[in-house]
């Protein structure tokens, strides 16, 4: 390992060499991971406004937490995502996940990372691929964010400690109960040490309707999980629930 200062010097000349880019559109701009101006407009960056524990936005009437979770409180006890998924985040993540690109993992960590709450024993558990698609694909893309969002915050991650037993359908289509069903007994923590009584931050790319992060908390809290939370870099959000 490297001492941080000549890392630091390494990367400013990297910094010298390539001209940083727009991770959305490609064109050069001022700031490596960032947006140029014209797709920093169309970004719907959601911040840590909303319900406390599932972080969509509140209805008027809606003081803390929303209505949805006060009567059912889920086992997820706090979700943020940086951006709401749109054209712009989606072209991010098929790219994260066919490409392979830590530059691009690095802008989404710089996101994510302001989301994220300190305190306590915390540890960063991606959502696992079954290892056959981690075969085929070569990586897992939530393993790459949690890596680069570790960096940056300084919680270790944890790659390993949580996998996809047997392979899941895809989840689009199906309802609530269906989707609960297919994702039932998917995962399981490798080692029940390395997160008994921690808050563990599940790490996801896109998160759309949350059956699977919900699958992996409950196998996270069977092996002794104090707490789970989930970061996200982009989430589906009803348009009508970001007019407001
Ligand atoms: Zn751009
Ligand atoms: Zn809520």
């Amino acid at each position: 390992m490297l001492p941080s200062f000549i890392r630091g010097a390494a990367r400013h000349v990297l910094d010298f060499v390539l001209p940083a880019r727009c991770s959305a559109c490609g064109v050069i701009v001022g700031e490596a991971h960032s947006f140029c101006a014209d797709c920093w407009t169309e970004v719907a960056f959601l911040g840590i406004g909303g319900c406390s524990t599932c972080g969509l936005p509140l209805q008027a009437t809606e003081a803390d937490s929303c209505a949805v979770c006060l009567a059912r409180p889920p086992r997820i006890a706090r979700t943020r995502a940086a951006v709401a998924y749109d054209e712009v985040s989606r072209g991010l993540a098929i790219r994260l996940k066919y490409g392979r690109k830590v530059a691009i993992a690095k802008t989404m960590a710089r996101f994510m990372a302001p989301l994220v709450e300190q305190g306590g024993e915390r540890l960063l558990v991606p959502v696992p691929l079954h290892r056959s698609r981690l075969w085929w694909r070569g990586f897992n893309q939530s393993a790459l964010v949690a890596t680069e969002l570790s960096r940056r915050i300084g919680i270790p991650a944890a790659p390993m400690v949580l996998s996809r037993q047997r392979r899941t359908p895809p989840l689009k289509g199906m309802s609530a109960s269906q989707r609960r069903r297919a994702v039932s007994g998917a995962f399981r923590v490798r080692e029940p040490a390395a997160v008994r009584g921690k808050t563990i931050i599940l790490v996801d790319d896109v998160l759309t309707t949350g059956s699977t992060a919900e699958a992996c908390a409950r196998a996270l809290k069977r092996a002794g999980a104090e707490r789970v939370e989930l970061i996200s870099w982009a989430r589906v959000v009803k348009p009508s629930l970001l007019m407001r």
